[in-house]
This record gives structure tokens, C-alpha cells and sequence, in this order.
């Protein structure tokens, strides 16, 4: 669509030395890694006019800890096939970028509250690299993650979120990996949109669209409506993260403005 090349060729004026973007990336199947649609399509985009960051900092709906939010440190993050029922090319798929312990273990020192743990057990999970692939098949830049703490409420991952600020200045390129719906039950291979879906999606977006981020922070208020649209909350918290590191005077521009399957929101931010 024309408008959604407008808003990635707007990026090409940015420069590396810049305060970097953020991004939440509706990220669906794991297929969108190797397949060849437009949703991979925009993410070779994406990365072919972004300014390069020295790091990338994923915040996935896969990796969800309970008790406390962890980062990696380790210096060489495994791949993780976190999914079944996949063809064999998709296990096949490894993602050998390094990590980047100095700019975790900084990460874990610039949140006062809560402590973050440090962690050298998980690694890169398809949140992050089934979006990386395409927008960085070179793997060339270290990618560190920082965990979902589950039991916690909404408003503990916007407030530790803000704490995280200073990160977009070094270089490091934050980027939420969810969807803005996601409900798995419901899909259909009719591609068949449910009401419900648009009416969340249009909801959010409008939240979005007048900084009102206790809205999206509140979303649970919506009751019904945020039952269907997530039926767990791994693939929203995401967007709470990516929303806190927004400045006052920066634009939101929105891409895959579609759904997959009926009931995945693919809507993507880029912040600048
Ligand atoms: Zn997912």
C-alpha cells in the first residue's frame, strides 16, 4: 500500500547518529520467517531503511517468566524453536547473531526498580528471531531479550519500561514483538475478520493515536471485548513496552495494517 511505503521511506532520513526508533512488530506465525508474503516482505524493509543500530533489545510475548523479569547476558544466544507442528525447513532455521553482554548487564543497571536478573539460559526465541531473519539475514548485530514477568500488573511493565529510555540514545533499537490481537482459538483459513477483532484493534489505535496509554495499559477494562481479543496477555504486554519509550513529540506510523487467519492483528508501530 502506498501510504505504508511512504511511512518506511520517511525513515531513510534518519540518521545513525540519531535517537533511534522503537517498534512493535505484530509478529503471527513463525512461518512469516521463510515465507514469502507481505508481512515478511515489509520486514526486509524495514531493516534494509532503518539507521543500524549497535544492538537490538526484544521485548517477545514467547518468553514469559513468573516472579521476575530477566535479560540475557549470555554472549552467544542459542536459536529456539518454540512452536510444533511446522515443516522441517522452519526447525532447520537458526539465528547465530551474538548477544551483548556489556549492553545487557548496562540494561539490568539502568531499571532501579524492579532488579533484573540476569539470565544465561534462554536465547532467541521466534518473537524475535522470525522477524529478525528477514531484517537482518546477515545476523550481524547482537540482540539481547528482556523477559515478560507474567505475575505482575500491566502498569509494572509501562513504569519499568520508562526506565529504559536512555537505551534508544546508545544505539540500541527496542522493539516489542507481539500482536495487538491474538487469539489462536478463533483463527480461520477464511481469513474471515471477526468484529470483535477490528473493534479492539480500532480501539487500541485509537488509544494509541491520542497518547492515551492508560487506555492500552487499562485494556483489561474492556472486558469482554479483551477476553476475546487476547485470551492470555503474553502477545499485548509487548506494546506497553514499546508505547513507554515513546517521546512527546514523536509520530506514530503504523504498517500491516491487515489481519492474518481472522483473529491475529498484524497492525506494526515504528516510533521516530
Ligand atoms: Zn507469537
Amino acid at each position: 500500500m502506498a501510504t505504508e511505503i511512504s511511512i518506511l521511506n520517511h525513515l531513510k532520513d534518519l540518521k545513525s547518529t540519531d535517537k533511534l526508533p522503537v517498534l512493535f512488530i505484530g509478529h503471527g506465525s513463525p512461518m512469516n520467517a521463510i515465507e514469502d508474503n507481505k508481512y515478511r516482505k515489509s520486514w526486509v524493509d524495514l531493516g534494509n531503511q532503518l539507521p543500524k543500530p549497535n544492538a537490538i533489545l526484544s521485548i517477545s510475548a514467547h518468553w514469559i517468566t513468573s516472579g521476575s523479569t530477566k535479560v540475557t547476558v549470555m554472549e552467544k544466544p542459542k536459536t529456539i524453536h518454540d512452536f510444533g507442528g511446522f515443516p522441517d525447513e522452519l526447525f532447520r532455521q537458526q539465528y547465530p547473531a551474538l548477544g551483548s553482554p556489556a549492553l545487557a548487564k548496562e540494561t539490568i543497571k539502568m531499571v532501579s526498580n524492579p532488579t533484573i536478573q540476569p539470565d544465561m539460559e534462554w536465547g532467541l526465541d521466534h518473537g524475535t528471531w522470525s522477524v529478525l531473519l528477514p531484517m537482518y539475514p546477515n545476523a550481524d548485530i547482537p540482540v539481547y531479550q528482556l523477559s515478560i514477568d507474567y505475575s505482575k500488573p500491566m502498569q509494572y511493565h509501562y513504569d519499568l519500561a520508562l526506565q529504559l529510555k536512555a537505551l534508544r540514545n546508545k544505539g540500541v533499537l527496542v522493539m516489542g514483538s507481539g500482536n495487538i490481537v491474538h487469539n489462536l482459538g478463533a483463527m480461520n483459513y477464511g481469513n474471515n475478520v471477526y468484529d470483535w477483532a477490528l473493534e479492539f484493534d480500532t480501539k487500541i489505535k485509537k488509544y494509541i493515536d491520542s497518547s492515551n496509554h492508560e487506555g492500552v495499559i487499562n485494556f483489561q477494562k474492556l472486558g469482554t471485548l479483551a477476553k476475546m481479543a487476547h485470551p492470555s496477555y503474553d502477545h499485548f504486554i509487548p506494546l506497553i513496552y514499546t508505547l513507554a519509550l515513546k517521546d512527546k513529540n514523536e509520530e506514530i506510523n503504523y504498517f500491516n495494517n491487515s489481519f492474518d487467519l481472522g483473529s491475529i492483528s498484524m497492525r506494526s508501530i515504528v516510533i521516530n
